[in-house]
């Protein structure tokens, strides 16, 4: 059990009242409960517990070279944190992780665990039991996935869609791994399968990416300058639909213009389900042929993880560019 902050683990702040991480040391006192699992559990707390809005690169780092370190000691790994950017970590991991062969389970809750009506206790003992579930021996789950209220989803096929509701988490364009009630149901024939050879973690992410998220009535300065970004190497350009962009002529102008110049444009859809396909429309037909990337059904959460880790590999733009196109790790339908 990886404990990286978040709700899951937060009190109230005698003095300003806000949210603020509280010392896993404390975590039998707030669940009893687990006293009573029949689980060998090992909890590590990182030293700088943060809501998740402060997550960095650095820390995906952290996190998985502790798995990696306690790799061959554990069945499977269960990751507190924090839901606001829960999908991004999940996603980054899943690109790290090559080889995963055991369960990682991302969980959290909406209400602090110390609180009466809190979920944090019941995503947390699922997530155990999920994290410890086999059959046949061979582990239930083997994948880097997100146990939230009911669900267990595939983790770079997740958003986060609802800031109140304890089902936070959506997965448009995936079935659910597992569904949860009475029983834990697994889907069996949506899971990946425990992958072979040595687990190969990735450790590298490159920063110089960005959003470009379309709107009616973007202005010329603002995509320009987003697109002149000094040291940017690759854009997530979230359009509409079925990967749909203005077709007014300075926009398309500094698309290509930027292409040319190396910098590689995936585009994703804002819809949460359904997917990018360009040439559907006159107003993606463009794109193509100005060069920009297929992201197919692809999450944005997912798209900027995978780009940041195919620059952070160093790999050649033509490489990049035919690996943003394919599946790596199920995190997309092509
Ligand atoms: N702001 C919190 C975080 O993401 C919310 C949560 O834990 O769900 O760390």
């Amino acid at each position: 059990m990886l404990y990286t902050g978040g709700t899951i683990g937060m009190m109230k702040d005698p003095k300003t009242g806000s949210l603020v991480p509280f010392d896993f040391g404390n975590i039998y006192e707030h669940m009893p409960v687990l006293r009573n699992l029949d689980y060998v559990i090992d909890f590590y707390s990182f030293e700088n517990l943060i809501d998740s809005s402060n997550m960095t690169p650095e820390f995906w780092i952290e996190l998985a070279e502790k798995i990696e370190q306690n790799y061959e000691n554990y069945d499977g790994f269960v990751v507190l944190h924090g839901s606001d950017t829960m999908a991004y970590s999940a996603s980054a991991l899943s690109f790290m992780l090559e080889n995963l062969a055991k369960p990682v389970v991302f969980t959290g809750s909406q209400l602090p665990m110390g609180m009466v009506r809190s979920d944090g206790r019941e995503n947390f003992v699922t997530s155990i039991e999920i994290a410890a579930s086999k059959i046949n021996g061979m582990p239930c789950a083997p994948e880097v996935c997100i146990f939230f209220e009911n669900q267990l989803l595939r983790g770079n096929r997740s958003t986060k869609f609802n800031a109140e509701n304890f089902n936070a988490f959506s997965s448009g364009n995936y079935p659910t791994l597992a569904d949860v009630g009475i029983k834990i149901k697994y889907n069996r024939e949506f899971i990946a399968k425990p992958k072979e050879g040595k687990l190969i973690v990735h450790k590298k992410f490159d920063r110089n990416v960005g959003i470009l998220k379309l709107f009616p009535g973007i202005t010329h300065a603002f995509v320009k300058h987003a697109l002149s970004t000094p040291g940017l190497k690759g854009v997530i350009m979230e359009t509409y639909g079925s990967g749909n962009a203005p077709t007014a002529e300075w926009f398309l102008d500094d698309l290509a213009d930027a292409i040319r110049k190396g910098l590689i444009i995936y585009n994703v859809t804002q819809c949460k389900s359904g997917s990018v396909e360009m040439g559907r429309y006159e107003t993606s037909l463009t794109l193509d042929k100005i060069g920009v990337i297929s992201g197919y059904d692809i999450t944005t959460e997912s798209a900027l993880a995978k780009m940041m880790y195919l620059l952070g590999e160093g790999f050649s733009r033509s490489k990049i560019k035919k690996y943003l196109q394919e599946s790596l790790r199920g995190e997309m339908t092509v």
